[in-house]
């Protein structure tokens, strides 16, 4: 089945339990690659530490994911795209991009409304968290409660705290815009700028004091707003990291992956994974390199046994 045009959905951890621990498993588990085949069914790929993965892009140019309609917490239907369309905003096209309901979910906060589905997923609890990066750029961002652990390891934070739990997702997302303007910490981190930070993370003592004293400086912020409008409690509790992260969130000089990912052929053996960037290592070549498999999103592919160019490279690189 080499030759199956497969649709790339991304990366997703949400087949790991909501909080590592859950199901047993005490880092949270595995990420997959999520693949549709033409037919609409789809294939997740597992990306653990040695999976080999070879693909080629089998047509140019982006495909729309569909959209989800959410019928309640825990439940939500992922409706394909009828004519796998191209996608025009983002990882949608036009059509998917107006009817999707999580478009609704950054105005409910403001007042906006919101189907009864929609309503109940976002009126269940919330944990607003203090993220770090590898370069040490740090965002606030909000996770719902059975989102709460994948919601950290989607992110490919190296660090990160919870420094609130409230009742719903109005009242965090209140909270996430008072951290913005109160304390200047921004709510987006560009998946390029994760990627680039990557090929030389900063050691892990600093970027671990660095969220903890922001995460304080955050926690006082926000019981100092506690008198406003209420319906949260500040906490202190460490995001875990899943141990796949370890060896790609740990200090070294790398070198970023040389191919775009737009076209051509492509293979590696996959040692590391930190949300949708992973330490990969060519056939032949004794380096590893930083590749964003974030870029996959919304592009075709046929699975095989291709590889990689290995690139002329020195080192060392200082
Ligand atoms: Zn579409």
């Amino acid at each position: 089945m080499t030759d199956t045009r497969y649709l790339v959905h991304g990366v997703f951890w949400d087949a790991s339990p909501a909080v590592p621990g859950d199901a047993g498993i005490p880092d949270g588990g595995s990420p997959v690659m999520r693949l549709q085949d033409p037919g609409g069914g789809f294939t997740d790929l597992a990306l653990d530490a040695g999976t080999r993965l070879g693909f080629r892009l089998a047509a140019g140019g982006k495909s729309c994911l569909g959209h989800h309609k959410v019928h309640g917490p825990a439940d939500r239907d992922h409706v394909l795209c009828p004519d796998r369309a191209q996608a025009v905003k983002g990882s949608q096209c036009e059509r998917c991009f107006v009817v999707d309901d999580s478009r609704l979910i950054h105005d409910f906060h403001r007042g906006g409304h919101v189907p009864p589905g929609l309503r109940a997923y976002l009126m269940q609890p919330h944990w607003l968290y203090i993220a770090t990066f590898a370069s040490g750029a740090s965002k606030v961002g909000t996770a719902a409660n059975l989102r709460k652990w994948k919601r950290l390891a989607e992110q490919g934070a190296v660090v990160a705290r919870y420094v609130a739990r409230a009742d719903d997702g109005r009242v965090v997302r209140n909270l996430e815009d008072l951290v913005t303007r109160d304390a200047g910490v921004p709510q987006q981190i560009r998946s390029a700028a994760k990627a680039a930070a990557l090929t030389g993370p900063a050691p892990a003592v600093e970027l671990d004091a660095l969220n903890f004293g922001l995460a304080g400086v955050v926690r006082r912020l926000l019981a100092g707003a506690g008198a406003g409008g209420g319906g949260f409690e500040v906490v202190d509790e460490r995001w875990l990291r899943p141990g796949l992260s370890d060896a790609v969130c740990g200090q070294a000089v790398r070198h970023a992956y040389p191919h775009e990912l737009s076209t051509g052929a492509h293979g590696f053996r996959i040692d590391s994974l930190s949300g949708s960037v992973a330490l990969a290592r060519l056939d032949g070549a004794d380096l590893e390199f930083v590749v964003n498999l974030g870029r996959l999103k919304a592009r075709t592919i046929e699975l095989g046994g291709h590889g990689s160019d290995v690139p002329a490279v020195q080192e060392p690189l200082f």
